[in-house]
């Protein structure tokens, strides 16, 4: 049984659960979190069974102050610079395990650095009133789409978890934006809700680009954010019974004889093609579709991390909708 609780009227009970060592889908800017006590290894195994998520990924652990940050991680002064710029909001870094706090290996797969991140709202509250970290992924079962919604979470994680605090459709809508600072130079590890630009400007040089050896996350994976129908990107044309995907003002070939059709932007505004990526990908795929074409997308700004999960939705995977 998986209750359903507004925010305003949740916090009590989350923290019980979590004290508990229960897990508990939370709101965030980015995208809705499945958080358990990132101390506590039986919550955060309780995490990787509820989505199905293979155990090798690590988490990002979510803090509530610069204070707690430091106390689990070491930062560096580009490190330290970065989140004063961006936290709390969309920017995970990836910085240096202090081992002696105690986040539970099963978080960090037991790398030697950790994910970290200071969300806005509900979720930075629970974690002041908790005095631990949570381990958050995305709330939505290892693979598929995010969730932006309660109503999302509840769809796909129900009967799974205690309980989806709602705290209505989240405002970024795109995960948070991976930065790792190495010998003084940012490397992105993944596009995401802060554009690669707004953190060059802050560091002052261009970040790094293409992962180092030795991690493989799930973000990463090529198939990932995969809806049932099968994608196709870059659509000029569609066929009659597709769902389309657009954007902007000017249509696909066919768009009239589709089976479903959604703009992510009709203005072309990429902050909102972001906030709405992932429920029109769910609602066209609700459609029955067997194909979901996508309409060019840009590439400036958030257009990165837009392609990026789209690229990774459409990407050859093991079991798709026959
Ligand atoms: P998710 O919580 O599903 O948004 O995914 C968390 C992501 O954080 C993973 O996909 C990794 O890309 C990244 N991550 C977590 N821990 C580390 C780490 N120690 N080093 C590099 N990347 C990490
Ligand atoms: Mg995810």
């Amino acid at each position: 049984m998986t209750d359903l609780i507004a925010a305003n009227d949740a916090i009590e009970r989350a923290l019980a659960l979590l004290q508990a060592g229960e897990v508990v889908a939370i709101p965030t800017e980015t995208v809705y979190g499945l958080a358990g006590d990132a101390t506590n290894g039986a919550a955060v195994a309780r995490i990787f069974e509820a989505k199905g998520r293979p155990r090798f990924n690590p988490l990002i652990a979510h803090v509530a102050d610069m204070r707690m940050a430091e106390r689990i991680g070491v930062f560096d002064a580009l490190s330290r610079k970065l989140a004063d710029a961006f936290w709390p909001g969309p920017l995970t870094l990836v910085v240096p395990l202090r081992p002696e706090f105690g986040i539970h290996p099963l978080v960090t797969a037991g790398l030697d650095t950790i994910a970290l991140r200071m969300p806005k709202g509900f979720g930075g509250q629970l974690i002041a009133r908790l005095g631990r970290p949570l381990a958050a992924p995305s709330a939505n079962t290892s693979g598929k789409i995010s969730s932006t919604s309660g109503q999302a979470v509840a769809r796909d994680l129900g009967g799974r978890i205690p309980l989806v605090v709602d705290g209505g459709p989240t405002s970024v809508g795109l995960e948070s934006t991976i930065v790792k600072v190495e010998d003084g130079r940012a490397r992105l590890l993944r596009p995401g809700g802060i554009a690669a630009g707004e953190i060059e400007a802050v560091a002052g040089s261009a970040l790094l680009r293409g992962v180092t050896a030795g991690i493989e996350a799930p973000g990463m994976l090529a198939s990932h954010y995969a809806p049932g129908a099968q994608m196709r990107l870059n659509a000029e044309s569609i066929e009659a019974g597709e769902a389309l995907l657009g954007f902007g003002s000017k249509r696909a070939e066919g768009w009239l004889h589709a089976r479903a059709y959604m703009n992510l932007s009709e203005s072309g505004n990429l902050r909102e093609a972001a906030t709405n990526l992932f429920a029109h990908l769910q609602a066209l795929d609700r459609s029955g579709a067997d194909l979901i074409a996508v309409e060019p997308i840009p590439f400036d700004e958030l257009g990165e991390a837009i392609n990026d999960r789209l690229a990774r939705a459409a990407a050859p995977r093991d079991n798709p909708r026959v």
